[in-house]
């Protein structure tokens, strides 16, 4: 036994797909010979040769076909298995064809056999034959008739055989060729398994597949660094027979202070924090909070600020409320009522109440002690919800002192001074007047803010004075507010007015005119009002002596002037800004029309499209506008059609709280790149911005799990352009309307928001049970290429040409616009009932016939009305098409007066002949009665027509409506289109021949 008879044990490793493969043996890799043991040794030959791409190879042949009772025996070198459990035998090999071999009948064979020993080590050289086991017998797909091995190439065999469980440490192989002609070309034997992956944040290790070809190996998953698994939902995953991945089972979950990207956790980012494992996102920290480190699980609050015990870190740090206001009271012998107001600054909460503190005090305002317990409080002395409180059993004659202290839920871990409004009373028992000192203690820290020191008069009118002023030097917390006092500097009874502005001026109106007025200003902070800076003194202006009415005087003239110069300035913001963009590279195309001024100007509150586009990170795209479904939400039932990507299903989704729905389900094909990954899911980065009853609703995406899935509402009829073919003259008009109309309210709604659709058909509509239409399939431009309709043009990129206006195919100009134009094609798509636009015409002849002004004539029963708007969505300028907004206008006014759909029968047909003429002489080239039902599709009559004698045209010619109803046509769209038809025919004949047809 030669040591080095052993065949290596491989290590190299081959991605092959999903999976990898790990080679034992691969004949076709050792270029020095193979040394496999041959018995006899007259039998199989090593021999070098070349393989089918002419590389040097070494190979195994046996030829004895002239000779019967063959048996040669062929063995591999000891093969050590490793960790394998499932070995793949994967052969190349040659046969030749025994009739091609003069004189070998009955020797020749044309198979082999394989076999293997198991074995723990290597054995001897001496092949002992029982001690094998069969794998197969193999025989030739091809086998060759002649030649040499320069044929080979053409008929070279693989067979792959798989062999396990194994249970010894190694093995051999062995051919046995029992009179055959074959060449051994390539033996390679390997094992596979599931290549080490992180999925949902866990890893797992290469790991060896199961020895059945049913079995999964269950491996359980590491989280990556920085996650923590699931609660009750560790992560798992089970290896294929066939080295895949199957059947993900839990997942980690970044840990507190961090965030997933791609793989992997990273901490949150300075200024920002992650309170929970379950959070996905690390948010921004919230107001009056920061944090200077990176990985934080919340934010620290800013001095002043604080957090209450049961608030989460999401809320906002909060502050001590303000002292109440307005402390008023009454007093009735021993009994003393007190009523506030709400304090000025709640200090960010909603958790306000009010405690009492009463104290008796001495003729010296410094010998107070606490009142004690024999004061009642009514309803109690603090946890006061409503501003007002009743304290009884006071003692007679004496003097007390209460103060109202506005709490939160913060009070208690501030440390600055309280805020209180106080009240000093004395009481009596007569119930005569009570002394009071009525004090607002501002005096305590946190500090009221510093005086004002300069008003200035910016503009002095008859009525009014503007004022401005500085920030006070020291604001001592922030200003929220200020007020400006003013009286007329000559008044006796010095009544003051005021006025509060929250920036550093005020304009002071309804003043007098030619009168001297006296102004002074004081800032307010949470900490209550500064004192009032110095005086100013302004003297208005003299009235003119002509009575004008002022915009002073009148503010319903401000309003006006302020509304047109608002309007003014908005209208050159607005040409400012298209001028500005055209002057910024728009391309001359772009500087025709109109539209783009109609389209581009959005009043405030239209939510505008943004393009998923631009953003740098397609992922933060879809998450900013789809929401995140887990994907055991999803139940998928069944495949209801194709798409780009994968699979369309249907399914169910139930959400927690809330009822399961009817759902779509878009899957994302298994081995996409990820470009196709983001392409797929632009579709719902833009669906999921839409928001209206015509536009197919997004649920939302899974985007955390596999399959990839996009999941939309479910629209039971499926797309328009089949559901109404197989609903062929089944609706009423007013029914068909009232789908355009759901059509055009969709455009509408995305013009609106600055939306081209670019790809509008019947086809990308999709019908709910209650018959309605909702806009769908939305991709940026390069999606249409989805489209089997969109063809290559001449100015790059692909076009559906028929839908398309003229512009959008000869220069690539794409506005609302051209989805008008769309829009038209949808509207006679639905009228003819799913008729294809320009039927059988070639692309080339539907852009020539268009250039030459041709345009589709109206469908068999079609009110003029709206043939006539889809003339107008026609038109060669675009600046003539209407917009959606008319569009729903005009349809809206038909289905309230239905008498405007009313048709005339026959007086507005289909010609049969995919030309536009009018004029064609159709009838004349059919050549029997079924010629013409087959061109108006109704050839599913023609026994009908037959079996009651209408043989021919002239016959058909002159039948009535209850003639065809005798005929039992029972659906009234098609005795319509029957009878529109023949009205025609008769019209024709009568202009072909003269001949009048009497009916
Ligand atoms: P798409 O990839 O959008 O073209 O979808 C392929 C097909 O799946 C469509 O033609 C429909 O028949 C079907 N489909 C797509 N979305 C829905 C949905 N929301 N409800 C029902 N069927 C749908």
């Amino acid at each position: 036994m030669a040591p080095s008879s052993a065949a290596r044990l491989w290590t190299t490793l081959v991605l092959h797909g999903c999976c990898l493969l790990v080679i034992l043996l691969d004949s076709k890799a050792q270029q020095t010979e193979l040394e496999w043991i041959s018995s006899p040794s007259t039998g199989w030959e090593e021999i070098s040769g070349l393989d089918e791409n002419y590389t040097p190879i070494r190979t195994y042949q046996v030829c004895q076909v002239m000779e019967s009772n063959q048996n040669n025996w062929l063995r591999t070198n000891w093969i050590e298995k490793g960790d394998a459990q499932r070995i793949f035998v994967e052969l190349k090999f040659t046969l030749r064809d025994c009739n091609s071999l003069p004189g070998v009948v009955g020797t020749c064979k044309e198979t082999f056999n394989l076999y293997y020993q198991e074995t723990d080590a290597e054995v001897g050289r001496n092949i002992r034959e029982s001690q094998y086991v069969k794998i197969d017998t193999i025989a030739a797909d091809e086998s060759f008739t002649q030649g040499d091995l320069g044929e080979r190439k053409m008929k070279l065999n693989t067979e792959l055989r798989i062999i396990g469980p194994l249970s010894r440490r190694g093995f051999y192989l062995a051919f046995q060729d029992v009179g055959a002609c074959i060449a051994l070309v390539s033996v390679k034997v390997y094992y596979k398994k599931c290549w080490s992956i992180i999925e949902n944040l866990a890893t797992f290790p290469d790991t060896v597949t199961g020895s059945e070809f049913s079995s999964l190996v269950e491996v359980e998953g590491t989280c990556v660094s920085d996650a923590e698994e699931e609660a009750d939902n560790s992560p798992k995953m089970h290896c294929s027979a066939e080295g895949e991945w199957l059947v993900p089972i839990g997942k980690c979950i970044c840990k507190a202070g961090f965030h997933q990207k791609g793989d992997a956790c990273e901490p949150c980012g300075r200024g920002f924090y992650k309170s929970s494992s379950q959070d996905l996102q690390c948010s921004r920290c919230p107001a009056h909070s920061y944090n200077d480190r990176e990985g934080s699980w919340r934010c620290d609050c800013e001095d002043g600020y604080y957090r209450a015990l049961s608030d989460p870190p999401a809320v906002t740090c909060t502050r001590p409320p303000s002292a109440p206001q307005n402390l008023v009271y009454n007093i009735n012998q021993t009994t003393v009522s007190l009523e506030w107001s709400s304090p000025a600054d709640n200090g960010g909460r909603n958790d306000v109440t009010y405690r009492i503190m009463c104290r008796r005090c001495g003729w010296e305002p410094e010998e107070c002690l606490p009142c004690g317990g024999n004061v009642g409080y009514l309803p109690a002395q603090s946890g006061l919800v409503d501003a007002y409180v009743t304290i009884t059993d006071l003692l007679a004659h004496a003097n007390y002192t209460f103060e109202v202290e506005a709490v939160n839920g913060v009070s208690d871990l501030s440390r600055t001074q309280r805020l209180f409004a106080s009240v000093s009373i004395a009481t009596s028992q007569a119930g005569k007047d009570h002394e009071l000192f009525l004090h607002f203690y501002t005096s305590h820290s946190p500090r009221s803010p510093s005086q004002v020191s300069e008003l200035i008069k910016e503009k002095v009118q008859q009525r009014s004075v503007q004022l401005s002023w500085q920030e006070p030097e020291q604001p001592n917390g922030v200003i929220t507010e200020y007020e400006i006092k003013y009286y007329e500097k000559d008044q006796k009874d010095r009544i003051y007015s005021t006025v509060k502005s929250k920036s550093t001026s005020a304009t002071v109106n309804n003043l007098k005119p030619s009168t001297a007025y006296v102004f002074q200003i004081r800032a307010f902070t949470a900490a209550g009002y500064g004192t009032f800076g110095p005086r100013l003194e302004v003297t208005t202006k003299e009235e003119p002596s002509a009575t004008i009415v002022t915009s002073e005087q009148n503010p319903v003239i401000i309003i006006a002037v302020v509304a047109v110069a608002g309007t003014i300035i908005l209208v050159f913001m607005v040409f400012g800004f298209i001028i500005g963009r055209r002057h910024c590279g728009y391309s001359k195309a772009d500087q025709e029309g109109d539209e783009e001024l109609y389209f581009q100007f959005k009043f405030p509150g239209t939510k505008t499209y943004i393009d998923p586009e631009t953003y740098e990170d397609p992922n933060r795209a879809v998450h900013q506008f789809a929401k995140e479904l887990d994907a055991s939400c999803i139940k998928i039932e069944r495949v209801i059609g194709a798409g780009e990507f994968g699979e369309v299903c249907s399914g169910r989704l139930k959400l927690p709280g809330k009822r399961d729905v009817p759902v779509a389900i878009k899957t994302l094909k298994v081995g996409y790149t990820e470009k196709q990954r983001r392409d797929f899911l632009c579709e719902a980065s833009i669906m999921g911005q839409f928001d209206h009853p015509n536009v197919v609703h997004l649920e939302g995406v899974v985007t955390r799990g596999k399959p990839v899935m996009i999941v939309i509402e479910y629209m039971e009829n499926g797309s328009l352009d089949a559901f109404l073919r197989k609903h062929d003259g089944q609706f009423t008009v007013i029914q068909l309307v009232g789908m355009l109309r759901g059509i055009a309210a969709g455009m509408r709604y995305l013009s609106d928001m600055g939306y081209v659709h670019r790809d509008l058909a019947a086809r990308n509509i999709l019908v709910n049970s209650n018959l309605v239409c909702k806009v769908s399939d939305f991709g940026l431009s390069r999606v249409i290429d989805d489209d089997p309709e969109a063809v290559y043009t001449t100015t790059g990129g692909k076009i559906p040409v028929r839908w398309t206006a003229t512009e959008a195919i000869q220069y690539r100009k794409f506005t609302s616009s051209s989805d008008v134009w769309s829009y038209g094609i949808v509207m006679w798509e639905v009228m003819s009932y799913g008729e294809r636009p320009y039927w059988d015409m070639s692309n080339q002849d539907v852009i020539k016939a268009i250039e030459e002004g041709y345009r589709l004539p109206a469908p068999m029963d079609c009110p003029p009305g709206l043939h006539q708007l889809m003339l107008d969505c026609w038109q060669k300028d675009r600046a003539d098409r209407p917009k959606f907004d008319q569009i729903v206008g005009i349809l809206d006014k038909m289905i309230r007066n239905p008498n405007t759909l009313k048709t005339p029968l026959g007086t507005c047909t289909r010609p049969i002949s995919p030309l536009l003429d009018q004029n064609t002489p159709d009838f004349a080239t059919f050549r029997s009665v079924g010629d013409w039902l087959e061109a108006i599709k109704m050839e599913r009559y023609n026994d009908n027509f037959t079996a009651t004698g209408y043989s021919s045209l002239e016959s058909v010619a002159r039948m009535t409506i209850e003639d065809v109803m005798s005929l039992g046509i029972t659906l009234v769209g098609h005795q319509k289109k029957i009878m529109s038809s023949i009205q025609t025919m008769r019209a024709q004949m009568l202009h072909l021949h003269g001949t009048g047809v009497q009916v």
